[in-house]
């Protein structure tokens, strides 16, 4: 298959993994900070493949997973509270554990509760249902925003009034930025996310390199791609440069999508966000502008914000930022799988947790 099978030959993989083990055995660390290439990596045993001197650690990279407990208690309190609404959210939302409640424990009460497949769904149960108020509930970094903000621009044209957002969208550079500048890691470079980098553009990133004097390396989503990227790195590493490198080169630019990010303008602005785990990052999320606010569901509907409590034990905030491997949660693979999550980080597909817990388990088992 074009564009696939490419991406996963053995041999070629082999000799990427022979340069990367022919240079130097400095110790260095380098984040992954998407989701997408945390499951790469675990379902490909790329981890195990690498020389023991290069540690990976997987960051904040699930959007699913860097929702605050407080925003999922705060969706939980607003279904128990309202009448003929209908929540519409993607799947991995439903699952996730708020401190009482989810959102399929919800649904399971007798609540309204949709799962969408984009954000254009939401918008039909609106036009279908003109006597219910309809709330997309969207979560997503920069690669979901777009097709959001489009929605909202034809709720608009169509003259919609039963349809507004709860959106909780987060930027993915200022994450960075909060990691480096919390002093609790050691990184020596990222492995930047293909899908976001798709839309902000590898410039997003010089500042990365510029001040932090980490480099970064865009790269795809396939075992090779995730491979190469690596391979990339590690050679800035050794030569003691810091560049941004598009390794990603058939679907990222250095500009990104600029017709995307004028529709992601249009509608929204940024503002402070607050991340599971590593708290408020400032100027790290977005909300809806002043004139779309009749499809702002929080000021529309006076969501009150819900406690931010997570689940006692739970290390999901430690696994975000890459302290701790999921199989150092004292939770994980006992009281805590896919069919029982306790964290988020095991509930979403793009989840660390559930990537080590599908693609690594017995590999800890024997270990314990
Ligand atoms: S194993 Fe479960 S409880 Fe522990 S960090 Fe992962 S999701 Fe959270």
């Amino acid at each position: 298959m074009k564009y696939i099978d490419e991406f996963r030959q053995r041999d070629a993989a082999r000799k990427i993994l022979e340069k990367i083990h022919g240079i130097s055995g400095k110790k260095v660390t380098i984040m992954e900070i998407c989701g997408t290439h945390t499951h790469t990596i675990a379902k490909y045993g790329i981890r195990n493949s690498l020389p023991s001197n290069i540690r990976l650690i997987s960051g904040p990279g699930c959007p699913v997973c860097v929702t605050s407990a407080a925003d999922i208690n705060k969706v939980v309190e607003f279904c128990k509270r309202e009448k003929d609404v209908i929540i519409a959210t993607f799947g991995d939302m439903m699952r996730v554990p708020g401190t009482e409640s989810s959102l399929q424990e919800q649904k399971a009460m007798g609540k309204d509760i949709r799962v969408v497949y984009s954000p254009l769904g939401a918008l039909d149960i609106a036009m279908a249902n003109s006597g219910k108020q309809v709330i997309l509930y969207a979560v997503g970094f920069e690669t979901t925003v777009p097709t959001v903000a489009a929605t909202i621009l034809l709720a608009r044209e169509k003259g919609i009034k039963n349809f507004s957002a709860l959106a909780l969208h987060k930027l993915t550079p200022p994450a960075m930025m909060a990691l480096l500048d919390s002093g609790e890691l050691d990184l020596d470079g990222f492995l930047c996310p293909g899908h976001v980098t798709a839309i902000i553009g590898a410039k997003a990133y010089q500042f990365l390199a510029k001040k932090y004097h980490a480099p970064c390396v865009v790269a795809g989503f396939e075992p090779l791609d995730a491979l190469y990227g690596l391979y990339l790195l590690m050679k800035q590493l050794e030569e003691g440069k810091a560049e941004i490198e598009i390794q990603y080169k058939r679907v990222v630019t250095w500009d990104g999508n600029i017709k995307a990010q004028r529709i992601i303008e249009k509608v929204f602005e940024i503002c402070d966000s607050n991340w599971r785990g590593i708290g408020k990052i400032p100027l790290s999320g977005l909300r809806l502008k002043e004139e779309f606010a009749h499809f702002e569901a929080e000021k529309r509907f006076s969501l009150a914000n819900g406690i931010d409590e997570e689940l006692q034990g739970c290390a999901c905030g430690k696994v975000l930022k890459g302290i701790i491997t999921p199989d150092q949660c004292p939770f994980f693979g006992s009281t805590c799988t896919p069919e029982t999550p306790a964290g988020p980080c095991m509930v979403s597909f793009e989840g660390t947790c559930a990537a080590y817990y599908k693609y690594g388990y017995s590999q800890y088992k024997t270990t314990d």
